[in-house]
Parts: C-alpha cells; sequence; structure tokens
C-alpha cells in the first residue's frame, strides 16, 4: 500500500542550502518566521568544495568553505530554522499557499526561497571527477588565480567567460595556455576580447584541440588534449586547469514556472522578488553580475527580509484592507494636493456621521500594500466590496460619487 505523504506547513521554505539559502535563513528565522531549508546535498553548498576561501570579509587569513558554511548553518540553527536532507522533486507556486514537493513530504508555505545554485559544466574527460575543486581541475579564475601565482595553468574554452578570467589569470600565472577547438583564430568570445587576448605575452593558444584526460598522483599534474585534425595527443604539463566551458543553474524544476533567461537563470528584482508573487530568489541561481559567497549572502539576505515583509503584508492587506467594505485613501504625505484631499475626505467623514469612512494608507510607509491594491496614482481612493478592489478612483472622490458604491 502507497504510504500516505506526510504534510507540513510554513511561512518559508527555502529550496537549497549554500551560501544564499542559510543566509535568507538567518534573516526569516530572526524575523521569527517559521522556516525550513530543504538541501538534497551538502548544507554549505559550493562553497563547501573550496579549501581555501580569501575574499569572504572578516577572514584576514582566509578560510574554508566548509568551516565558514558550518558557521552559517550554525547561526541559522540558532536562529530555529528547521532543515531537511532531501530533494526538491516539484513545486506548485500559484496562489497564496505554494507547495513543495519531496519523496516523502508536501511543504505549504505562504513564501518560497530559491536558493538552489548551479553547477559547472565539465568536459567529461577521462579521470576527471579524481581532479575536481581543490584537486587542479577549477571553475573559478577568482577564486583560484592567487594559488596559482608564477604557475603555469590551462585554460579550457573560448568563450567571453573563458577569456575574461584567461586574462585575469595572466596577472598571476606564468604562463596561461587555452585550449580552443575552433581552428587557428576562431574564438567564441567578442572580437575586442579575443584581440586583446591574442595579443597578450602571457597566452599561448593551442588550437583544434578538446580535452581527453586529466593525469597526476593526488594532484593534477598533466592535461592531455586530441588534436581534432589528426587525432594526435597533445601534453600540457600544468598546475591547474580552468575549465569554462559554461555553468548550469539548478532551475529544472521551475521551468515554465518562474521567468528565466534563456540559460535557465532565474530573473529577479532588486527585492529579489521573481515574477510569481511570494517566491523569492537567491545566489548563483539568478541572473546576476557576480557570482561568489559575498553577493550569495547580500542576496539571501534581501530574499530573507524581503519574504518576511511580504508576509506581514499579506496580513494587514487582508486585515486592514480587505475584511470589510470600506473606502481606502491611498496618499502621499508629502505632496501638497494629497495634504489637502485629505481634509476634503475628514470633511466627509464627519458630515456623514462615519456613514462613509476611510482606511488611510500612507504610500511612503506602505508602498507594498498601494501596490497591491493596483494604486499608482496618488491620492486616490480605492473602493473596496466583498473581500475585493472594485474600483479606484483618482479624479473625483466627492461624497456624491462615494454615495454611489454604498
Ligand atoms: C571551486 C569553486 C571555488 C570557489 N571559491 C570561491 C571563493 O574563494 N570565494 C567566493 O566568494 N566564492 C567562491 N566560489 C563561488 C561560490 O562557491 C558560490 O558563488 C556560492 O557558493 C553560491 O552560493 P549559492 O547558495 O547561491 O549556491 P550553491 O552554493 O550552489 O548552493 C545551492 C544548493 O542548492 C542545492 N539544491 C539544488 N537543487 C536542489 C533541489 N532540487 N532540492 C534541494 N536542494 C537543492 C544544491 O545541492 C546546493 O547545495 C567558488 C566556486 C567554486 C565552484
Amino acid at each position: 500500500m502507497a504510504r500516505e505523504k506526510k504534510v507540513e506547513e510554513y511561512d518559508v521554505v527555502i529550496i537549497g542550502g549554500g551560501a544564499a539559502g542559510l543566509t535568507a535563513g538567518i534573516y526569516s528565522g530572526r524575523a521569527k518566521l517559521k522556516t525550513i531549508l530543504i538541501e538534497k546535498s551538502l548544507v554549505g553548498g559550493l562553497a563547501t568544495y573550496t579549501n581555501e576561501i580569501e575574499n569572504y570579509p572578516g577572514f584576514p587569513e582566509g578560510t574554508t568553505g566548509l568551516g565558514l558554511m558550518e558557521l552559517f548553518q550554525k547561526q541559522a540553527k540558532k536562529f530555529g530554522v528547521k532543515f531537511k536532507g532531501t530533494d526538491v522533486k516539484s513545486v506548485d507556486l500559484k496562489g497564496p499557499i505554494k507547495t513543495v514537493e519531496t519523496f516523502r513530504t508536501t511543504y505549504k508555505a505562504k513564501t518560497v526561497i530559491i536558493a538552489s545554485g548551479g553547477r559547472p559544466r565539465i568536459t567529461r574527460a577521462e579521470n576527471e571527477e579524481e581532479f575536481l575543486f581543490d584537486k587542479g581541475i577549477s571553475f573559478c579564475a577568482t577564486c583560484d588565480a592567487a594559488a596559482n601565482t608564477g604557475k603555469d595553468v590551462l585554460v579550457i574554452g573560448s568563450g567571453d567567460a573563458a577569456v575574461e578570467e584567461g586574462m585575469f589569470l595572466t596577472k598571476f600565472a606564468n604562463k596561461v595556455i587555452v585550449s580552443v577547438m575552433h581552428e587557428e583564430g576562431k574564438m567564441d568570445c567578442n572580437e575586442i576580447a579575443k584581440a586583446e587576448a591574442l595579443e597578450n605575452p602571457k597566452m599561448e593558444f593551442i588550437w583544434n584541440t578538446v580535452c581527453k584526460r586529466f593525469e597526476g598522483e593526488e594532484h593534477l599534474t598533466n592535461v592531455v588534449l586530441t588534436d581534432l585534425r589528426n587525432g594526435s595527443e597533445v601534453n600540457v604539463p600544468v598546475d591547474t586547469c580552468f575549465e569554462f566551458i559554461g555553468y548550469i543553474p539548478n532551475t529544472e524544476i521551475f521551468k515554465g514556472i518562474i521567468d528565466m533567461t534563456d540559460r535557465g537563470y532565474v530573473l529577479v528584482n532588486d527585492k529579489m522578488e521573481t515574477n510569481v508573487e511570494g517566491v523569492f530568489s537567491a545566489g548563483d541561481v539568478t541572473e546576476k553580475f557576480l557570482k561568489q559567497v559575498s553577493t550569495a549572502v547580500g542576496d539571501g539576505a534581501v530574499a530573507g527580509y524581503a519574504a518576511e515583509r511580504y508576509i506581514a503584508e499579506t496580513e494587514q492587506y487582508n486585515s486592514q484592507i480587505l475584511a470589510k467594505n470600506q473606502f481606502v485613501y491611498v496618499y502621499d504625505a508629502s505632496c501638497p494636493n494629497c495634504q489637502n484631499k485629505m481634509l476634503e475626505i475628514e470633511a466627509i467623514e464627519t458630515k456623514t456621521e462615519g456613514k462613509i469612512s476611510f482606511c488611510k494608507v500612507d504610500v511612503y510607509k506602505s508602498k507594498g500594500l498601494s501596490d497591491r491594491m493596483g494604486v499608482s496614482v496618488f491620492p486616490s481612493v480605492a473602493v473596496v466590496k466583498d473581500g475585493a478592489i472594485v474600483d479606484v478612483l483618482t479624479e473625483d472622490f466627492s461624497q456624491s460619487v462615494l454615495e454611489t458604491y454604498l
């Protein structure tokens, strides 16, 4: 007999336990929201794969990725965040209560934060798995350039990222060898980057090649390339191989549900809001300029805070705006016209002995509420009837007009 799924209810469900998800949890947990973080693999995410993090503020001597992420998790736990080690299989994000499905449990939540990160695309050459991350294959020049000072490195790829990161590596490495699968002079990057790279005396190109095998004992020492013209092998002795052949965001389960770029990155605004109400996203999974722990932390903080604001505003909206038939005066306290109209509507309240009364919303303090009402002109009067906004008056809210709604 099929086992019935458990149902659990939360204010916030966070998908992904990397730097972004953990920070979002610290913020939502500290705001006393009932929060669960679901992580399918290792809590700490991609950062745990790197031994040395030297550019995260507050650690002048550097720190390990694992150590740093353990601190993040400890702090999230301190604020009551619950952790679940499982894979999110599917989501239903429509409506005020969202559903997040795992194998055994259905999680119902007022908000969902997508912090599922991504994974670097790999070459799938022989022995690649043995040397990933700290053993000689890197995916991050910003992170690992300094450790390669004075050494020879190989870059795989010729797109914009490969060339830009390769140029950056020339500031540290003795020599940056670039394996390009195209014939001589053809690259996937833009023409300006290509010209600069070809002129850089520290860069060397091996054309018509793809990666065949990685070799070494404990650490990578040699990369064997295949020459596509004749199938011959080319040995490249290096200390580190940087693969820049793409990055795959973990967004398969959100396809067709939230807006993404062509490459599958989640589109967010500056509040980390997606196009779906109550759904936020943070970290490497979003379309952004710099993918680092520090930026994931910033995104996570915004997403956790925004989720708290969303829940508070939803409650306020339901209990103060939609709960009864009424008029809502939406104003900007600093605008003279709004101040004058305020006197007029208060006079109507007095004259009608409260038969016509107004709930007042200052847009400066409660922009979220006015957005929900669909009010963008100030002053306005929104008319609430039977739990819905039935009209928004922007020109004439005289007593005679208002009386037609009673
Ligand atoms: C080798 C390497 C070295 C790096 N070094 C540095 C460095 O020195 N300094 C620096 O600042 N940055 C560094 N970075 C970048 C940094 O690690 C990332 O920017 C950061 O970890 C992004 O955090 P995140 O939370 O957005 O995503 P991630 O860390 O990728 O976390 C996302 C998490 O979501 C989980 N997940 C995905 N899908 C699901 C699902 N369906 N259900 C449940 N869980 C799911 C994943 O398992 C993962 O743990 C490095 C990256 C790499 C690859």
